[in-house]
Parts: C-alpha cells; structure tokens; sequence
C-alpha cells in the first residue's frame, strides 16, 4: 500500500514532517500488513493448479503481494486457492484442512470447476462449487483462468481486507467460530448439515414406496417340490 492510502484522508500533514510521519488508523495499519503477507496454501486439485503454479513462477511471481510463501501447512497458511475440479471423494479433505487454519483465513475459488462444477457439472463423482461447503471470499472465472485472472482475483482479495475493520471481523468476536462440518463420503456426499433434511425426505420416501410383503407370495405346493425333485 502506498502511503497516501496509509494515511488516513482528511488529516493534513505538514510538508516539513511529510516523509517521516504519518498518521492512520489501527484498521489501516493492521489490514495494510495482512494484506501485504498472505500466505497462500499449497495444494491443487486439477489443471487449474497448473496456473497457479505459473503464477508463482518468474513470469508473473506473486511474491510482488507478499504472496509467494506458500505453505505445505494449514496452520501457517492465511488462504486457500481452490484450484481445480472438487470431487466428491476430495471435499472432506478440503473441508478438514480449512478448518485446520488458523483465523483469519480466506478461500478463493479458481476456475469454472471449484466455482460450479465447470465441465464436470453432471458428473456422479464432481461436486457442483466449493461454496457449497466453505464461505468463499472470491471468485475466479475461466477454464482454466490465467495466471493473470489469478492475480487480478488476488488483488481483489487484497482490496477485501483493506475494507476489514477489528470491530466487525468474525475471528475479533467473543462468540466462538464454529468449526464447518466435514461431510461424510457414503454411498453419495452428505453434508452434516442436512441430515435432518436426509432423514425427512429418506421417512418421506419409504412411506411413499409400495409395501414389499414377502408372506404374500404364493406358497410352494407340494406338486412343486416333486417337479423340482424329479
Ligand atoms: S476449470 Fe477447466 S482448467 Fe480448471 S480444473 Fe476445471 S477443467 Fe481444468
């Protein structure tokens, strides 16, 4: 950031002290450092990821945002880029490793598969959209986005913590921050959050179904079993 945006509007600074004082906020200053040191995490899911890996590279080298630490932990990570095609087998992974990070944490959604499925939408294995399970704080749209999209939503970030304040940011509350529940992999996805909704429409069904009474097929006569037996 540079210093006019870290000196608060409106208060003058004497033109003698300009170049050794200013003078900001607590929010500046605070939102001014995170945003200059996001660790990314360091995973990828799919060719997506293979952008990101671009981006990392001479090129385009996110370490211009303070961002190229990326970190093979979630407890030393600050964001994480979902870069690639979210299977249903993968997101309880994912899932874990967001909650292992420590606040505040951010989750960006690269590319048409971690935004909504992407070409994978219909697939029985694909989940449709990272958000689905994890608040994502932006998006990033294309298949596959360019490491260029991907620092245009990195700097988007950016501008989402500088708008940040200590009064209202969720990891500054009293109240605890509950953990995202990690969906179960059975014979499909299920989210924790919607077993009641599972279990209601799982009663629904069954009492719909036609009743299966296996006392109302036919007796086997004895004809039978000396036909068998013949
Ligand atoms: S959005 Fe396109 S490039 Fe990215 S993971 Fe999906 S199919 Fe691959």
């Amino acid at each position: 950031m540079e210093k006019e945006t870290l000196n608060s509007p409106g208060i003058e600074i004497p033109p003698d002290i300009q170049g050794t004082v200013t003078v900001t906020t607590l929010d500046r200053l605070y939102n001014w450092s995170r945003r200059n040191s996001l660790w990314p995490m360091m995973f990828g899911l799919a060719c997506c990821a293979i952008e990101m890996i671009c981006a990392a590279a001479s090129r385009y080298d996110i370490s211009r945002f303070g961002m190229e630490v990326m970190r093979p932990s979630p407890r030393q990570a600050d964001f994480m880029i979902v870069s690639g095609t979210v299977t249903k087998k993968m997101v309880p992974q994912i899932v874990r490793l967001y909650n292992q990070m420590a606040e505040p944490k951010y989750v960006v959604s690269m590319g048409a598969c971690a935004n909504g499925g992407g070409p994978f939408k219909e697939g029985y294995n694909v989940v449709p959209g990272i958000d689905r399970f994890l608040p994502v704080d932006v998006y990033i749209p294309g298949c596959p986005p360019t490491p260029q999209a991907l620092l245009n939503g990195l700097i988007t970030l950016q501008k989402k913590v500088d708008g940040e304040s200590i009064k209202t940011a969720r990891w500054y509350q009293k109240a605890p921050i509950d953990a995202v529940p990690i969906p179960v992999l059975g014979p499909d996805l299920m989210d924790p959050r919607q077993y009641d909704n599972i279990a209601r429409i799982s009663r629904l069904k069954n009492d719909e179904a036609p009743s299966t009474n296996v006392l109302e097929e036919p007796p086997i006569s004895s004809t039978n079993i000396e036909e068998v037996g013949s």
